[in-house]
């Protein structure tokens, strides 16, 4: 450490600060991770990799080790909720993309990601249960204000060249950027998520999306390979629907089966018996389906957001921490390339605010199952005889693809962009 402490002060131990610190580290640059809570555990559901996070994390060295922990996604398949299938598409490698998706337990990412930190950094380098309240800035450097999160009691600031903000949806930095930001928008339906252990439906590595939130909507898909002497998996679900209250957001409030599984008493389709595999359940989460608009600015001389505190997005369409992956080893770079660190983190702001702006707009109306809603509107609910006389193949093409170029990982999205590597 120098006489101005470390180089990057990064605040938040997640997916995005941890990707950052990892990052920082191939670049040759200092820094150190101060996180709230006092012990990282394996918290959270499933989440995926989308191919061009997965080309961030192959450049850090992860590829391997996170295709082991987590599923190699093959293909994507969309269901009405008769169980009528409306599209199949293969995915990431199996598309003939340079990278996979991977489907992965959010906890085994997050301690793949910390291991990694703390081999090749050193444990030293993620400091637990101190919480950031505030900072301050000069013209050499920036002061965070710190407190142990057990207590509340105050400790000495530390300093830094910079401070990145990946205080997740919660964040302080923006809260104090932006103090008259309007309350987090609820679009009006909410997630319940769970795991249950079950056995390999289709291929084994399939996602599955079945019906539409305004009935009733199933995503399903595997995160761990054989998890017993059975042969079973872990599955993960996600069901969303309309729902006019309004909650707070809250990644660990526990859901109740008994509000949504009668929704499903009809799908026990000849691949995957819907209902039982809900009612086994390991654990039910509650999630609003909850953003917030795009700011005007994420950085202010020294400082500056990313992942969720930057642009927290509906947890749909599985872009959360691809995002958050991705303005971490662009802002890495950044600060490689750039002698002025202040002009890299604006750099960094011009690079990603607008690119991830339109991935939260982009999910509130073109989530990658919209296709479902069109054929739900088009059939009016009802069984149809041919896929084709409801929506054309191309027509269906189409809608695979608008998604994927607003979330950067069509094939030449990730062939124009230049990754971490
Ligand atoms: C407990 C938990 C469970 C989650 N479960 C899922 C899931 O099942 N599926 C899914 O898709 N997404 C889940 N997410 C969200 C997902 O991790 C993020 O959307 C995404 O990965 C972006 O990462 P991030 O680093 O910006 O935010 P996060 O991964 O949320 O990380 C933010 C980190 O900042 C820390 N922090 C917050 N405030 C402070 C502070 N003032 N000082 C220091 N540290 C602070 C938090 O403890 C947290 O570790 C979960 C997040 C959390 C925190």
């Amino acid at each position: 450490m120098d006489k101005n402490g470390e180089d990057v002060i990064i605040v938040g131990g997640g997916i995005g600060g941890l990707t950052l610190a990892l990052a920082l580290h191939k670049a040759g640059i200092k820094c150190r991770v101060f996180e709230a809570v006092p012990q990282l555990k394996p918290l959270g559901v499933g989440l995926n990799l989308l191919p061009h996070a997965m080309r961030e994390l192959d450049s850090l060295g992860l590829k391997e080790t996170l295709c082991d922990k987590g599923i190699v996604t093959r293909e994507y398949s969309f269901y009405t909720n008769h169980g009528q299938l409306v599209d199949h598409e293969p995915r990431g490698q199996f598309a003939g993309l340079d990278w996979p998706q991977v489907s992965i337990h959010r906890g085994d990412l997050h301690l793949a990601l910390y291991d990694a930190v703390c081999e090749r950094l050193g444990a030293e380098s993620v400091v637990l249960g101190q919480r950031c309240v505030g900072f301050d800035q000069d013209a050499d450097g920036v002061s965070v204000h710190l407190e142990e999160s057990s207590s509340g009691r105050r400790l000495p600031n530390v300093r830094g060249k910079v401070l990145i903000a990946c205080d997740g949806v919660h964040s302080i930095a923006r809260k104090l950027f932006h103090p008259r930001e309007a309350s987090p928008r609820y679009q009006g339906s909410t997630q319940w998520r769970g795991v249950t252990r079950w056995k390999p439906f289709q291929s084994g590595a399939s996602m599955c999306y079945i019906g539409t939130f305004r009935t009733g909507k199933l995503i399903t898909y595997p995160i761990r390979n054989n998890i017993d002497e059975e042969g079973n998996q872990l599955i993960n679900w996600v069901i969303e629907f309309a729902r006019p209250e309004e909650q707070q957001r809250d990644w660990n409030r526990e859901g109740k089966l008994e509000d949504f599984v009668h929704l499903f008493d009809a799908c026990n389709f000849d691949w995957l018996d819907v209902p039982a595999m809900l009612r086994a359940a390991d654990a039910v989460y509650e999630y609003p389906m909850v953003d917030q608009d795009p700011l005007s600015f994420w950085t202010n001389g020294r400082v500056t957001l990313l992942g969720d505190a930057a642009h927290p997005m509906m947890p749909r369409g599985s872009n959360g921490a691809a995002q958050a992956i991705i303005d971490a080893t662009t802002l890495a770079r950044l600060l490689a390339e750039c002698s002025d660190w202040q002009v890299a983190l604006k750099e960094y702001e011009a690079r990603r605010l607008k690119a991830t702006a339109d991935v939260v707009l982009a999910n509130r109306e073109i989530a990658p199952d919209a296709i479902l809603l069109v054929v739900d509107e088009r059939t009016g609910g009802r069984p149809f005889d041919n896929i084709d006389d409801v929506i054309s193949r191309d027509e269906r093409k189409q809608w695979q693809l608008r998604y994927k170029q607003v979330a950067g990982f069509s094939a030449d999205a990730l062939k124009a962009s230049p990754g971490l590597a």
